[in-house]
């Protein structure tokens, strides 16, 4: 077992404030496989101080410069590929396959598209006889989950770096070794001293110092709707910025023209990818009433294939909480027609892939985020139906439709209230605005809409010649 010290602040590795440490645990056998310090409100200040410090060079510093950092960065990530995906393997529970692939490819393409957007973005437009200046708005705060542990750092500190903010960065407890690597590779590409800062620590603790720290510019979270809700309170008395990133229950309406082969093997990969931990996942099958025992025939078969190829969930938490969903479909009346709430195994946070037929649109498995992998299928008469059983959630985060051809899924997929759709299997796109309609959040992720995020207008009027 590793201990691991300090806190990344100001451009080297400091001793923690307090003596409290958080465990790691490897959710597939149970086992403490490290220890980080546990920040306190002293390291969050210390780290916002040098977040402070930093931010009239960095933000001074030409785009092209500061471009030049994020590819250094992305170099970083990459020359480290193998050992990252190792850590989150580690700490998340995810395959290695699965971690080479989208917990270590997927960082590295976003670092990449960022230090492609720092040099390439127009900070400066005339409009009329102005001229508008788009700044950096100063210090970010970002609060990070567990589910994408790479991912989601480098979807806040790469667009705020390429902004020419500074970052004060907490992320989630369960994944902190992944986060202390990322503050390395950050080290090792050159980025000036105070520019990223690190404070590994418990969410009420570090990251609530964090979100209500006065030198806060920004506080960009991802994670629960719950505390989001919280985050965006303080915010808003503090006439603070914020960007929320929440949950989502999102539906993947197969319409019926569709192949339904592709449609259900699909849908039913992305809901047990990262064993159902994806806030953007399709949780909701809707078919057609007279496709429907067809579609669930399939979804059941595809499901039963994943047996004991996904890996299990974050913690202990996290899977009681996915087998009480289960328990709870079972007593709303769902039919339960693979996977249930036994373990598969003896040891690790393990949960059967789960699927459900003749789920109605009230029940708690239809409308609330379970975050692990099970999937409901329900049945709609007709498109005015489809429609509203989809958009018929708090949330609004992502969503899949399937048809003939993509100008009548796109037409479908218009009606939708949810911030992104895969239009008959289209691939993500990493450069492609990310985030929520509805309670799933505030605010986008990715490209230049995630850049935009970390920048503020000035407008400068000049007399008219
Ligand atoms: P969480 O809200 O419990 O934690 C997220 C982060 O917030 C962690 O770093 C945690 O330490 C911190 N935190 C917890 N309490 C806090 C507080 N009082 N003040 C400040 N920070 C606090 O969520 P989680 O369990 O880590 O992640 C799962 C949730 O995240 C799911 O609901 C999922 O849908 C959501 N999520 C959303 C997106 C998205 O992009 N919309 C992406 C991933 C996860």
């Amino acid at each position: 077992m590793k201990a691991h010290e300090g806190m990344y602040i100001a451009g080297a590795w400091r001793p923690a404030a307090g003596e409290d440490v958080l465990e790691v645990v490897n959710p597939a056998d149970e086992q403490v496989i490290a220890h980080v310090p546990a920040g306190t409100a002293e390291d969050v200040d210390a780290a916002v101080r040098a977040a402070r410090a930093a931010l009239p060079a960095w933000a001074a510093t030409p785009p092209a410069e500061r471009a030049a950092r994020l590819a250094a960065l992305r170099d970083a990530l990459a020359a480290r590929k193998d050992e990252i995906a190792e850590t989150v393997t580690a700490e998340l529970g995810s395959p290695p396959a699965f971690s080479q692939a989208v917990h270590v490819g997927l960082p590295i393409l976003v670092a990449g598209s960022y230090a492609e957007l720092a040099a390439s973005h127009p900070f400066e437009e005339k409009v009329g006889h102005s001229v508008v200046h788009q700044e950096p708005i100063g210090v970010v705060g970002a609060i990070t989950p567990w589910n994408y542990p790479l991912h989601q750092i480098v979807a806040k500190v790469a667009p705020a770096l390429a902004a020419g903010c500074t970052v004060v960065l907490k992320p989630a407890e369960d994944t902190p070794l992944t986060a202390r690597l990322f503050a390395e590779a950050v080290h090792e590409a050159g980025v000036p001293a105070g520019v990223f800062n690190l404070v590994t620590g418990l969410g009420p603790v570090a990251g609530q110092a964090l979100a209500e720290h006065e030198g806060v510019d920004l506080v960009s979270f991802t994670g629960s709707t719950a505390v989001g809700r919280r985050i965006g309170a303080t915010a808003g008395a503090a006439v603070k910025k914020v960007a929320l990133e929440l949950g989502g229950k999102s539906a993947n309406v197969i319409l019926p023209s569709a192949d339904l082969v592709k449609a259900v093997n699909v849908g039913v990969a992305n809901v047990m990818s990262n064993s159902g931990q994806t806030c953007s996942a399709w949780t909701r099958m809707l078919v057609h009433r007279e496709r429907y025992e067809e579609a669930v025939e399939l979804a059941a078969a595809a499901a039963a294939k994943y047996g004991d190829r996904i890996g299990p969930v974050v913690n202990a938490r996290q899977r009681d909480r996915v087998r009480g969903y289960i328990d709870k479909g079972l007593e709303e009346g769902a039919r339960l027609v693979v996977g249930g709430t036994e373990p598969p195994v003896a040891r690790g946070y393990f949960v059967r892939p789960t699927v459900f037929a003749d789920v109605t649109p009230g029940m708690t498995i239809a409308q609330e985020e379970i975050f692990g992998p099970v999937l409901s299928i329900l049945a709609y008469e007709d498109e005015d139906d489809a429609v509203r059983i989809a958009n018929g959630t708090v949330y609004g985060l992502a969503g899949a439709v399937w048809a003939a051809d993509d100008a009548e899924a796109a037409a479908f997929a218009r009606r939708l209230d949810t911030g992104q759709v895969d239009i008959n299997g289209g691939r993500f796109n990493p450069s492609a605005p990310f985030g929520g309609y509805k309670q799933s959040g505030v605010g986008r992720e990715l490209g230049a809409h995630g850049l935009a995020e970390y920048l503020q207008t000035k407008s400068l009027q000049f007399q008219e010649r």
